[in-house]
């Protein structure tokens, strides 16, 4: 769990607290998040902050109390958190909810749920999740994640105090990762950051053995401009997800044509401007594909393009 907090949520956390301090915090929260905005530091931090026991002067989680060790080790039970199994909530996730809900706090006054990916609550979860905040319980907060422009019952969104979290500047994203990361290569964090949402979404990344992904794929990408298709064949094959990675790399090697500048990500040196319209629109084609059929297999569908982007130079078209 990581709990600093970063310098973009500062205010809005000073706001919140101060609600909390005067009583009037709303027991339903909606956080409507944009990409890479770090909104689960922000939850986080509400809830350390709600169960704390034994808050500082300043009305900021003490980090120190039974309840702040036991929600470090994820184990308190007057929290309890809902995300998707799959791709979405089901009524019966809900009702295990409802059957914490009714029961009384175990170690102080107060108890929180919270809700990840809101906005995957099928209708009837929803409706059941509604009947929960129409009648809380006292001193029970519920939090609501979803992200930006993503629908959820509009009876949910009205009983709700609804806040947009907005991601932060590049500038500000890169700090907190240096901040985070001290040890780990500037280059490499800019190269996370460029590939991926945010700055948690690349924490997560580099607490999972990140940095050597990335040192493995800029490798592969290097085997292909020397024509060896087989490392980035295998590196796609072991995870799909970083076919975005192949395309963002397409689009970065276009771009340079147009405007050469310093890049931080590796780039396709041996193709023309023309081949890579052209890889960019297998790319594309590609992704819709598999997005509509999934079951296919990814290593037969991906091979044409890893082909066209390992061409020779004799090749070249213009
Ligand atoms: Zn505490």
């Amino acid at each position: 769990m990581i709990t600093s907090l970063p310098p973009w949520q500062e205010r809005l956390v000073e706001q919140l607290s101060a609600q909390f301090a005067n009583h009037r915090l709303a027991q339903t929260l909606l956080f409507d998040y944009e990409k890479g905005a770090a909104v689960e530091t922000l939850s986080n931090y509400l809830v350390r902050l709600i169960l704390c026991q034994s808050h500082t002067a300043k009305y900021t989680p003490c980090g120190h109390c039974h309840s702040c060790h036991m929600l470090e080790s994820e184990s308190h039970s007057d929290f309890y958190s809902l995300a998707p199994k799959g791709q979405s909530i089901g009524v019966d996730d809900v009702r295990l909810l409802q059957d914490w809900s009714v029961q009384k706090p175990t170690h102080g006054h107060g108890k929180v749920a919270l809700i990840e990916q809101s906005h995957k609550l099928t209708p009837s979860a929803a409706n059941a999740l509604l009947k929960m905040l129409e009648e809380p319980k006292e001193n029970t907060y519920f939090i609501l994640l979803k992200p930006l422009q993503s629908s959820l019952l509009t009876t949910i969104i009205s009983r709700a105090q609804r806040w947009v979290i907005h991601s932060p500047s590049p500038t500000q994203a890169l700090d907190l990762l240096q901040q985070w990361y001290p040890d780990i290569h500037l280059e490499r964090l800019q190269l996370a950051l460029h590939w991926l949402d945010g700055p948690t979404e690349c924490a997560e990344f580099f607490n999972n053995n990140g940095e050597d992904e990335l040192s493995k794929f800029t490798q592969a990408v290097e085997g292909l401009n020397q024509h060896d298709i087989d490392p980035i064949a295998q590196q796609l094959e072991k995870s799909p997800d970083k076919l975005s990675w192949l395309g963002q790399i397409i689009i970065d090697s276009l771009q340079n044509h147009f405007h050469k500048r310093d890049h931080i990500c590796p780039l396709l040196t041996q193709l023309t401007q023309n081949q890579l319209i052209d890889a960019w629109q297998m790319f594309v084609q590609l992704r819709e594909k598999l997005a509509q059929h999934p079951a296919l297999n990814f290593s037969l569908q991906v091979y044409p393009l890893l082909s066209y982007l390992n061409q020779p130079e004799s090749n070249r078209a213009d």
